[in-house]
Order: C-alpha cells, then sequence, then structure tokens
C-alpha cells in the first residue's frame, strides 16, 4: 500500500456557486481501507475522481508516498491506482480478458505475463478463467461483471485502489458476498483502499476508519467503526 494525502482540496465545478468539494484534508495510511461515506450529493464521487485525476481540483494537493500526483504521467497514475466504480466500467466492445489486460497492456507488459496476470485475476476474483476470459461483458451477470471490474482495477498490482460504490448496482446477497470477497481480498494483498458509499451498514463493515462525510464533502467524523459506533 501507499499513504494517500488530501490537502484542501476543493472542487468547484464551472457555473456552480457553491463547491462540490471545500477544502477536504484526509489522510489514509498505507495499506488501510477509508469508507467515505455520506449522502447522494455530498460530493464522494467528485473527490475519488480528483485522487484518479480524471477532474483536475480548483485547488488544494493530492500526494501519494509524498508525490504530487498532478506532476504523475498518465501511465505511471494508472500503474499507481486502480479504479473500481459502480457500473463496473468495463468496455463493451471488448472480452473479460482483454478488459483485464488493458492497464498491464499500456504498461508494455509482454504477452505471456499478461496472459499469466488475466487467469491470476479471474481466480482471485473467484471467476473460472476457462470459462469467462472469452465472454463479453453484456453476457455477465451484475455480480459478475463487478467481480471482472475488480479484477481489472487490481490487474496491475497497483498500491493503491478507488472504489466508487462498486457494489451499488447488484442484488443484496451478491452484494454481501462480494464485501466478503473485498474484505479477504484486502487481508491478503493489503492494498491502500479509498471506498466510497451512501450505505452506512456498508461503510461499517468494510471500513478500519471511516470518514462521515456532510454536505460539500466536510468531515463530520472520522474514526473507527467502532468508535462511530458508540457515538
Ligand atoms: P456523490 O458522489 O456524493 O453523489 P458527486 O461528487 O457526484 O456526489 O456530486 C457532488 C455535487 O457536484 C452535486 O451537487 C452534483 O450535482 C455536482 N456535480 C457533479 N458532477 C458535476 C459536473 N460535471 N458539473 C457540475 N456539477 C457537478
Ligand atoms: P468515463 O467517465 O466516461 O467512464 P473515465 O475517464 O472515467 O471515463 O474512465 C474511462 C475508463 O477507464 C473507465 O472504464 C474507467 O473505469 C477506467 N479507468 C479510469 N481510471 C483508471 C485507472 N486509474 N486504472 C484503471 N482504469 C481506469
Amino acid at each position: 500500500g501507499a499513504t494517500i494525502r488530501l490537502e484542501g482540496l476543493t472542487k468547484r465545478y464551472s457555473g456552480s456557486t457553491v463547491p462540490a468539494v471545500d477544502d477536504v484534508s484526509l489522510e489514509v495510511k498505507a495499506g488501510e481501507t477509508v469508507v467515505l461515506v455520506g449522502p447522494s450529493g455530498c460530493g464522494k464521487s467528485t473527490l475519488l475522481k480528483m485522487i484518479n485525476r480524471l477532474i483536475e481540483p480548483t485547488s488544494g494537493r493530492i500526494r501519494i508516498d509524498d508525490e504530487d500526483v498532478t506532476g504523475i504521467d498518465a501511465v505511471k497514475l494508472r500503474r499507481k491506482i486502480g479504479y473500481a466504480i459502480q457500473s463496473s466500467g468495463l468496455f463493451p466492445h471488448m472480452t473479460v480478458a482483454q478488459n483485464i489486460a488493458q492497464v498491464p497492456k499500456m504498461a508494455g507488459w509482454p504477452k505471456a505475463r499478461i496472459k499469466a496476470r488475466v487467469e491470476e485475476m479471474l481466480d482471485l476474483v473467484g471467476l473460472d478463467p476457462a470459462e469467462f476470459q472469452g465472454r463479453y461483458p453484456r453476457r455477465l451477470s451484475g455480480g459478475q461483471q463487478q467481480r471482472v471490474g475488480v479484477a481489472r482495477a487490481l490487474a496491475a498490482d497497483p498500491p493503491v485502489l478507488l472504489m466508487d460504490e462498486p457494489f451499488g448496482a447488484v442484488d443484496p446477497i451478491t452484494r454481501d458476498h462480494l464485501q466478503d470477497e473485498l474484505i479477504r481480498l484486502q487481508h491478503e494483498l493489503r492494498k491502500t483502499i479509498v471506498f466510497v458509499t451512501h450505505d452506512f451498514d456498508e461503510a461499517i463493515k468494510l471500513g478500519d476508519r471511516i470518514a462521515v462525510l456532510r454536505e460539500q464533502s466536510h468531515i463530520a467524523q472520522f474514526d473507527t467503526p467502532e468508535a462511530i459506533l458508540t457515538n
């Protein structure tokens, strides 16, 4: 894992009167899972997209292991940060294997290593490689798509994993399974994870620490699940 430091992070979308994210400072330690929980519209996705440099902050800084991410080139950034989102974000015109291989390929891995890695990742998320690697996303269930989304996010072995409501679109039983598997994966891999949800129970289950957000991502509480439940 790597340490993530947000310093005075602010995002004001053009045309908006109030910032979507206002002056957020937060530190995520190497290997820990921090869950950002808060109501819809409080700026959680905006915060994650700034860390992943999909959008530029209006002001403030993001450091990963003391390196300012605004200075990192795109390929290096994608090797540092895995990203998994609610809609699974899979490219519909690519097979499961091609989707998972995307970042390793961009990083210039040799073919044989990529092939082995794709199989390893499918095993890791509980999908039989022989059965699934040649399939297109539309022929997967919602839960299977989410598994592939997580496999893709982990393929280049990034120290940081950003997850934006990754289990938001699946049924409650599958969601429960996926949460348990994420906990298992986290014990095995010790990634630094920032996980976004609006579901308080999910936050309590998955977080080493939880940041409870109000509007504009103002942090109301930042503590362990135990401490948050007793307050
Ligand atoms: P959350 O992920 O917590 O639901 P978002 O980060 O998606 O919140 O949105 C935070 C606020 O920013 C909302 O008020 C939303 O309407 C606004 N917003 C999000 N994306 C844009 C955009 N591209 N342009 C303008 N406003 C946006
Ligand atoms: P969009 O918002 O139109 O989906 P994005 O720029 O957010 O486009 O992302 C394009 C695709 O690349 C998405 O499917 C997303 O999941 C993936 N992606 C974005 N950032 C990363 C990353 N750091 N590592 C791996 N995949 C990423």
